[in-house]
C-alpha cells in the first residue's frame, strides 16, 4: 500500500482554507442519516462527539471509566498553547508552528503542524464560550505562561488544573447532546475490536464492563480518541487505565502503527521511591518559569546530601550547578523536555544525583519565593505543592523538590492522514491516539492543544467528505464480518480465562516495563535493544503459558481486563523495539547512544531518517512490514536543534 498523507498542495498558510473549501459537504436534512462511533471522552473524543452531534450526526460514544468525564484528560495539569499573542511578545500563528516543528526534531508534517497553529486561536475562544476559568491578569485578559521549547508566554492554563477545566467544558457540550438525545453514551464499555466490512471500519465490538455482555455497534464511521501507551512502561505519569488495546486491535485490521518507538520522558516527575509503585506523579512543566534545576557541583557534596549529612539550603551558590542555565542560556530551564530529561539523566550518571536513591535532581524555589513572595508562588502553583507534599512529606516551600524524568506522553500512535483517517477507510484517529502532529517530542502543553484542534476544528470539516463519498445507506449489523469479529472476541477471552498459571498479570506488566525502560527509555542502543526483543518474545511466551487470570466474563472483571490490555502492551512492546532499531539515528525523545553530537546532543540522520515509519501488521508471531511517509520541508529549514 502507498501512504498518502493528503497534504493539499498550495503555500503552507492556505492549506487548510483550500481544503475545507474542498471537502464534500454533507446536507444538514441528511446528517441524521449517519451515525457515528466515538471510542474515547478525554478531550479528543469529548470534543468530537459533541461537535459531531451539533452539526446533526447521531453519535454513539464510549469509555471505559464509569463516567466521560473521568477520561485520562482530566490530569493535565499545566496548560495548552494557543498563538494569540496576548502578551505581544512576538508571538504567531508561524512562530508557533515553527517551535512545534523544531520542537519534534523535524520529524513531523509540515502542513499538520501548521494547521495545528492556525486553529490553535479557535480553541481558546471555544473554551472561553464554554466557561472554562482559564486564568486572568489584573486587567481582565487572559494570562499566559512559557512552556519549554518556546521563548514566548502563551500557555493559557487554569492553575494546575487545566485539563480537568477544559475536560469540563467539553463534557458539557457533550452532556447538552447526550440530553439532545444526539449522543448516546456508553460508559464502563471497552471496545476490544474494530469490524471491516469490504475494507472499511463499520462497527466495533465492545464488552459491558460490568455484565460482561459483548455488544457489536454498527456505524459509518469509528473514531479512536482512546488516548496514549505510556503505560507500556508500566511506570509513567499517565492514568492506571491508560492502555494500547483499542489502536492495537485497529492495528491487528490494518490501521498502521506509526512511530511506536517516540515516547516522551518528562522531566519534571517525582522520582521512584520503590518496587512497591504501580503509578509516577507529574510535577508540571509550567513549574519551570519559577523553578530552578541544579545538582551540586561535586560528586563529593552529592554523596554528603544522599547520606544525609548536609541540607539542600546548607549548600552555597556556587556550589550549586545549574545545569541547564548553564548549558542553554538562550533556553534556561525552559529547554523542551528531551533536552531537559536527557541532562538530567547526565547529572546523575556523573553521580550527581540527590536524595536517598541518587536517582533525582533539585527544582528550587527559593529565588521565586523571595523575589515574588510565598503567597505568589501559592497562588500559581499551589495545589502542585500540596500535591508533592502529600506523596514526599517534604516542604516545597522550604527545600527544593526531588524530580526525576519519567514516562509520560507518546508521540507515536495510528498513522493517519491529513484528514486524520487511518489506512483503513472509514476509521479515523484523534487526540494521542494518532502520532500526527508531535514528530519525535511533543512541546509542553501541546497535547491539549491537538487533542482538540482535532475534535473541535478538524474532524467536523474532514469526516463530512467521508460520509458524503459512501452516502447515508444503513449500516447492517448483521453482516457476518459482525458475528465473525465478536466470535474472535470471545475466542480471545476465553483463551485469557484459561490462563490458570501462577503469575499475576501485574507481575507481566512490571516485567515488561523493566525491559521497556532499560533498553527502549531514555537511552537505547543497538545491542540493548537486540536483547529487549529476545527478552520481550519470551516474556510473551511466558505469559500464555503461566499468567493467571481470575473469575469470569460473566461479571465486573478486572483480572481479566487487565490481561487483555498487558497482551497487547507486550505485542506493542515488540513493535517498539523493532521500530527503535530501525531508526538508526537520534532525534527528539529517541536517543540512540550510536548517533550523538560530541556535546551529547541527538544528533538526526535527515538522508537517511527523514521519513515517518508506518508499520503494518502482518500476522501473530510474523514481523510487521515498514513503509515510510518521506516528510517534506519546504517551509523550515532542517538544522542541528539548539536551545544555548
Ligand atoms: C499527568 C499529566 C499531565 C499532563 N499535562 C498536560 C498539560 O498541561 N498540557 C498538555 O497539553 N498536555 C498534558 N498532558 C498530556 C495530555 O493530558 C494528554 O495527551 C491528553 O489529555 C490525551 O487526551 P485524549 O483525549 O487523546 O485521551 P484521554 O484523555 O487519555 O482519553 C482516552 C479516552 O479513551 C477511552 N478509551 C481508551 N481505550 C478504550 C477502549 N478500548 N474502549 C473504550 N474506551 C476507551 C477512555 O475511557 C478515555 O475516555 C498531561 C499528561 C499527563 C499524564
Amino acid at each position: 500500500m502507498k501512504l498518502d498523507a493528503k497534504i493539499p498542495e498550495g503555500p503552507l498558510a492556505e492549506k487548510w482554507s483550500k481544503h475545507k473549501f474542498n471537502l464534500k459537504l454533507v446536507n444538514p436534512s441528511n446528517k441524521r442519516k449517519y451515525t457515528v462511533i466515538v471510542v474515547g471522552t478525554g478531550l479528543a473524543g469529548s470534543s468530537a462527539a459533541a461537535s459531531l452531534a451539533e452539526l446533526g450526526y447521531n453519535v454513539k460514544a464510549f469509555c471505559y471509566q464509569d463516567s466521560p468525564r473521568r477520561a485520562h484528560s482530566i490530569a493535565a495539569q499545566g496548560g495548552i498553547n494557543a498563538a494569540k499573542n496576548y502578551r505581544n511578545d512576538g508571538d504567531s500563528v508561524q512562530r508557533l508552528f515553527y517551535d512545534t516543528i523544531k520542537g519534534g526534531d523535524y520529524r513531523s508534517r509540515e502542513g499538520n503542524v501548521y494547521r495545528l497553529a492556525e486553529v490553535s486561536v479557535n480553541i481558546i475562544d471555544q473554551c472561553v464560550a464554554q466557561g472554562v476559568p482559564f486564568a486572568r491578569e489584573y486587567g481582565g485578559l487572559l494570562d499566559n505562561r512559557s512552556f519549554g521549547g518556546a521563548q514566548v508566554s502563551r500557555t493559557f492554563y487554569a492553575r494546575g488544573q487545566t485539563g480537568q477545566q477544559l475536560l469540563l467544558g467539553a463534557y458539557s457540550a457533550l452532556n447538552r447532546q447526550i440530553h439532545e438525545g444526539k449522543v448516546e453514551m456508553f460508559s464502563r464499555h471497552e471496545m476490544l475490536d474494530v469490524v471491516t466490512v469490504d475494507g472499511k471500519a463499520q462497527g466495533i465490538i465492545a464488552r459491558n464492563l460490568v455484565t460482561g455482555e459483548i455488544e457489536t455497534h454498527a456505524a459509518h464511521a469509528v473514531l479512536l480518541c482512546t488516548g496514549g501507551y505510556g503505560n507500556v512502561y508500566y511506570l509513567s505519569t499517565n492514568a492506571m487505565g491508560c492502555n494500547v488495546t483499542a489502536a492495537w486491535r485497529a492495528h491487528k485490521r490494518g490501521a498502521f502503527f506509526s512511530n511506536p518507538c517516540f515516547t516522551q520522558i518528562h522531566p519534571t516527575c517525582i522520582p521512584v521511591s520503590g518496587d512497591h509503585q504501580s503509578k509516577l506523579t507529574l510535577m508540571s512543566e509550567s513549574l519551570r518559569n519559577d523553578g530552578r534545576v541544579w545538582v551540586p557541583k561535586t560528586k563529593e557534596l552529592a554523596a554528603q546530601l544522599r547520606e544525609g549529612k548536609i541540607k539542600a539550603t546548607d549548600l552555597k551558590e556556587d556550589e550549586r550547578d545549574y545545569f541547564l542555565e548553564r548549558k542553554y542560556p538562550s533556553f534556561g530551564n525552559l529547554v523542551p523536555r528531551d533536552v531537559a530529561s536527557r541532562n538530567a539523566k547526565e547529572m546523575v550518571d556523573e553521580g550527581k544525583g540527590v536524595g536517598t536513591s541518587g536517582v533525582a535532581v533539585y527544582l528550587d524555589f527559593a529565588d521565586a519565593i523571595s523575589r515574588l513572595g510565598e503567597d505568589a508562588v501559592r497562588a500559581k502553583y499551589g495545589n502542585l505543592f500540596d500535591m508533592y507534599y502529600q506523596i514526599t512529606d517534604e516542604n516545597p516551600y522550604k527545600q527544593p523538590m526531588r524530580i526525576y524524568p519519567a514516562v509520560h506522553y507518546t508521540m507515536g500512535g495510528l498513522w493517519v492522514d491529513y484528514n486524520l483517517q487511518t489506512t483503513v477507510p472509514g476509521l479515523y484517529a484523534l487526540g494521542e491516539a494518532n502520532f500526527s502532529d508531535h514528530g519525535a517530542n511533543r512541546l509542553g502543553a501541546s497535547a491539549l492543544m491537538q487533542g482538540l484542534a482535532d475534535g473541535y476544528f478538524v474532524i467536523p470539516y474532514t469526516l463530512g467528505d467521508y460520509l458524503a463519498t459512501i452516502g447515508p445507506k444503513a449500516i447492517d449489523v448483521n453482516h457476518p464480518a459482525f458475528t465473525e469479529t465478536k466470535k474472535a472476541v470471545e475466542e480471545r477471552l476465553q483463551k485469557l480465562l484459561s490462563l490458570k498459571g501462577s503469575k499475576t498479570v501485574d507481575e507481566y506488566h512490571r516485567e515488561l516495563g523493566k525491559i521497556m525502560w532499560e533498553y527502549c527509555g531514555m537511552s537505547r542502543s543497538e545491542e540493548g535493544l537486540k536483547k529487549a526483543k529476545k527478552l520481550i518474545q519470551d516474556l510473551k511466551a511466558d505469559f500464555w503459558k503461566n499468567a493467571i487470570v481470575l473469575g469470569t466474563n460473566e461479571e465486573f472483571n478486572m483480572s481479566l481486563e487487565k490481561a487483555g490490555r498487558v497482551a497487547d502492551f507486550i505485542e506493542l512492546g515488540e513493535l517498539m523495539i523493532d521500530d527503535a532499531l530501525d531508526r538508526n539515528e537520534s532525534c527528539g525523545g529517541h536517543f540512540r547512544v550510536e548517533s550523538q553530537t560530541e556535546e551529547g546532543e541527538a544528533l538526526r540522520d535527515d538522508e537517511k531518517f527523514a521519513y515517518v515509519a508506518a508499520w503494518e501488521y502482518t500476522g501473530e508471531n510474523k514481523p510487521e512490514a515498514l513503509h515510510k511517509e518521506d516528510l517534506k520541508f519546504e517551509n523550515v529549514k532542517l538544522s542541528q536543534r539548539s536551545y544555548k
